[in-house]
């Protein structure tokens, strides 16, 4: 069986004095064209994102190695502080993505209206990822409440791809309705921002994308998730990760995994309560299954709730990358 080779900075070392030595070990210099630095800059009022302070070293070493880098993410498609670009550009500078600090132009990638590659027919990679030279994918590793850990493979396969592609991932986990607990309340049609509950209370489901809201506030129990959820949408995510990676027109890709304010939910909560565990590091690989092994075998599976492997050795499956690594300490 192959291994594949981790690069870890200890986050009792000055993490970003490290990054230029760790970017080094992992091949920097390949990255010589236009690269993205594909990201997620946290939903308006969350606290937890990669902050601008790492982002900067990163783009500095890029730059230093040749690379013409660019920070970047896509809309979301849930109604919040990024669901155009516009709302995403003025989230992004007010959480300090500036391109006068970053030293580089920041890039909502799927553009001011949903632009995108059509590579299969259920998917789309985003138009500015597709057509840059060169990928480094750069995660804050997560818990999360419906594919149970977030990390490289997440960050890709939701964050590389148009809306429509959001909501192909998203069809799992819409809702289910137990008629015989529903009381009429109406609470999940006064969360829905989607219009997707009808009148009588069904999930209209070419409207729904699946954003749990409804469920968070129905007292009864009558909405709840469907049997198998995490498990599938896991197996979407590493999917798409497969189809996003093995159809952009370059094969040049590093991941960067952030392991520090680690937190039960993803970036796109406006705020996460707790943290799972103290900061661990920074890792880097070219391998996006090694690293995300990696980065669960460091935090711990057991803090996870569910199984946070679904997702990497179903990538491993597909063939994105080995489960076996050796962490090399830089
Ligand atoms: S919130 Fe729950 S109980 Fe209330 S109407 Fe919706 S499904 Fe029924
Ligand atoms: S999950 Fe619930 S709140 Fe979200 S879009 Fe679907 S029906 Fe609406």
């Amino acid at each position: 069986m192959s291994m594949s080779e981790v690069y870890f900075t200890d986050a009792k070392d000055s993490m970003v004095e490290k990054l230029e030595a760790l970017l080094e070990k992992v091949g920097v210099g390949d990255l010589k064209e236009v690269t993205a630095l594909k990201m997620h800059m946290g939903e308006r009022n969350n606290k937890t994102f990669v902050k601008p302070l790492y982002v900067q070293k990163i783009v500095a070493v890029v730059k230093k190695h040749g690379g013409d880098p660019f920070v970047t993410d896509t809309t979301t498609i849930y109604k919040a502080g990024r669901y155009t670009a516009m709302d995403y550009y003025r989230t992004a500078f007010a959480h300090g993505f500036l391109p006068s600090y970053l030293g580089c132009p920041v890039i909502i990638a799927d553009g001011l209206k949903d632009d995108g590659v059509q590579v299969t027919e259920k998917i789309e990679i985003a138009k500015s990822i597709y057509d840059s030279d060169a990928m480094l994918v750069i995660s804050h590793a997560t818990g999360h409440g419906a594919s149970s850990f977030g990390g490289a493979i997440k960050n890709v396969a939701m964050g590389c791809v148009t809306k429509k592609t959001k909501k192909y991932q998203h069809e799992v986990t819409q809702p289910v309705r137990d008629i015989n607990l529903c009381n009429q309340c109406d609470k999940c049609r006064e969360a829905c921002k989607h219009d997707a509950i009808s009148e009588d209370h069904e999930i209209i489901r070419e409207n729904c994308i699946g954003c749990g809201s409804c469920i968070a506030v129905c007292e009864t129990g009558a909405l709840k998730s469907a049997e198998g959820m995490s498990p599938d949408l896991q197996k979407r995510l590493s999917e798409v990760a497969y189809v996003v990676l093995t159809n952009l027109p370059y094969h040049k890709f590093i991941f960067v995994n952030f392991l520090i304010d680690i937190t039960p939910f993803c970036d796109c909560a406006e705020f996460a309560p707790e943290y799972m565990c103290s900061d661990i590091g920074v890792l880097a690989s070219k391998d996006i299954v090694a690293v995300d092994m990696a980065t669960i075998d460091m935090i711990g599976k057991h803090l996870f709730e569910g199984d946070p492997t679904v997702q990497v050795r179903e990538a491993h499956r597909l063939g994105l990358g080995e489960l076996e690594y050796e962490i090399c300490r830089v």
